[in-house]
């Protein structure tokens, strides 16, 4: 992975995706990544856990993509990734 410096923030350096030719999911059927209601998405966290990309996956989905497993986790699952970042970042206010 080639990363740019840059003095902007995370979210608008220039990434390289050349993740993406690795990308385990892209043998396999596309629809188990993204389960209709009542469905599992067993099968497709478990392709993911194999995968070697998993981490830039996650990375490039984080706050990007709203459905569908990415990076084995779950769109409910990345959400809470993205809060947990936000409550941990957020500068308190002080005490008065
Ligand atoms: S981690 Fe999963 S969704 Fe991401 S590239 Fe690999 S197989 Fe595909």
């Amino acid at each position: 992975m080639r990363l740019v410096a840059s003095s902007y923030a995370p979210d608008t350096v220039e990434r390289d995706h050349g993740w993406r030719e690795y990308a385990l999911c892209a043998e396999t059927d596309p629809e188990i990544f993204y389960p209709a209601d009542g469905m599992t998405a067993a099968p497709a966290r478990a392709i993911c856990m194999g995968c070697e990309v998993r981490a830039e996956c996650l990375q490039y989905a984080l706050g990007r993509e709203k459905e569908g497993v990415w990076g084995g986790m779950s769109a409910g699952q990345r959400k809470a990734i993205l809060a947990a970042r936000t409550r941990h970042t957020t500068i308190p206010k002080e005490a008065s």
